[in-house]
């Protein structure tokens, strides 16, 4: 009895010892402390490839580091270099089976700043049909990883053009090359020089590790976007600067301050990565490259993070998850706050796409149970992309109190015990 009772009275101090700790790291004040450095005017709207986001990159690196994190493997200490390129055609010579091709009949994407093709080695060659829908088949080319000769129906002519805005796309460098070419023939004898004049551009992503301790090779996520959308002309209250408080400091803050919880509390058995993307906002460059540095079967979880600084529509103590049927993600959290003032529901909004949406997209494409957390009301939050989305329109105490619940939702995630679904297309 006794013993039974000391059992007991052991476990409800380290409960409520484990209650203390969390309100104590995750409070309201450090919330707002990181929130407000963040949401900044001096931040400049942190839009990629200016200075304002190096600075917010430069914040949240300190931040990792204070908060004992390690780094991962191949970056350059926190930040995860990414280098993307744009081509732009200078001098094309295309002599194919004789016949001298033009822009209306060849588009070549590549980050290569010279190209000389004289036969199809080290190409795979893929033959689109009249009746293929082509600008269907692109994506899927492009994704494929693969050098190719795309030999395009002339059928297709009108929708040839148009891949002149794919070719001159800004891309990740890469040694693959896709040349399109539309012809009714397969070609036997190829004569192709290219010169482009580049423009390089280096993006990052700031990125913590905790090692597991005992599941060191199974990752679970912690991710938000540190980008948003810059500075515009003044509007008519002076106001030219797109803070992006909500969108996505809030989330932002959100890893910094798991990070430091988690750290503090020393027993995650599988290996936690926090993440700050960078730029999401113009087509998820960070997440995209991000999730093609781990093998996508170590990864058993993300939890991105995506404006929790407003109330969600059911009120204070309640967030929603995207693509919640897609696995039991969603089930686990909710188990994990069962008895808790918290609620975490199904994305109410599946009319807008929301999964697909964000930085966890990529990722769930490949099968992880990759999932967003937010509070946003997104028929009628008042300043999503505008530039009063600022600090003084959001809820600090209950957003302290959304980051506590993702940290309790994550419990048994972390821990080793619950393991996800894939998530099915
Ligand atoms: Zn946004």
């Amino acid at each position: 009895m006794k013993q039974i009772l000391s059992v007991i009275i052991l476990l409800y101090i380290s409960l409520v010892g484990h209650a203390q700790e969390i309100d104590q790291i995750i409070d309201a004040k450090e919330v707002e402390r990181i929130e407000r450095i963040l949401a900044a005017d001096d931040m400049q709207g942190r839009r990629t490839f200016t200075p304002g986001i190096d600075k917010a990159a430069a914040f949240i690196a300190a931040e990792f580091k204070k908060n004992g994190l390690q780094t991962m493997k191949g970056n350059k200490g926190y930040f995860q270099q990414i280098t993307m390129v744009k081509a732009k055609v200078k001098d094309l010579k295309a002599i194919v089976d004789g016949d001298t091709l033009n822009e209306n009949t060849i588009a070549i994407s590549t980050t290569a700043a010279k190209l000389n093709i004289t036969s199809t080695k080290g190409y795979q060659v893929i033959t689109i049909k009249k009746d293929e829908n082509f600008l269907e088949v692109v994506p899927g080319i492009a994704e494929s990883g693969k050098s190719s000769i795309v030999l395009v129906d002339k059928v297709h002519a009108d929708k040839f053009k148009r891949l002149k805005n794919f070719v001159s796309r800004t891309k990740f460098q890469s040694p693959v090359n896709i040349v399109f070419i539309l012809t009714d023939k397969t070609p036997v004898s190829y004569n192709i020089r290219l010169t482009n004049e580049l423009s390089i551009q280096k993006l990052k992503n700031v990125v913590g590790i905790l090692p597991g301790r005992s599941r060191k090779n199974e990752y679970v996520i912690f991710s938000g976007h540190y980008d948003h959308l810059g500075v515009v002309r003044p509007n008519k209250d002076k106001d030219s600067i797109y803070n992006g408080a909500n969108d996505d400091a809030a989330g932002t803050t959100a890893v910094i301050m798991l990070s430091k919880y988690f750290k503090a509390l020393k027993n995650n058995e599988r290996s936690l990565v926090f993440v700050a993307f960078t730029a999401e906002e113009i087509g998820g460059f960070g997440s995209q490259y991000f999730s093609r540095q781990l093998p996508p079967s170590t990864i058993m979880a993300m939890f991105n993070i995506e404006m929790i600084g407003t109330e969600s529509k059911w009120g204070t103590n309640s967030a929603f998850i995207t693509g919640f049927e897609k696995s039991d993600f969603g089930k686990i959290l909710q188990q994990n706050l069962s008895g808790s003032k918290f609620r975490f529901e199904p994305d109410p909004y599946p009319d807008q796409n929301l999964f697909y949406r964000s930085d966890n997209a990529t990722l769930a494409k490949l099968g992880v149970p990759a999932h967003t957390i937010s509070t946003s009301k997104m028929d009628s939050e008042k300043y999503y992309h505008t530039l009063d989305d600022e600090i003084e329109t959001l809820d600090m105490n209950n957003m302290a109190e959304v980051i506590k619940a993702i940290a309790i939702s994550a419990t048994s995630i972390i821990s080793g015990k619950d393991t996800p679904s894939r998530v099915k297309e």
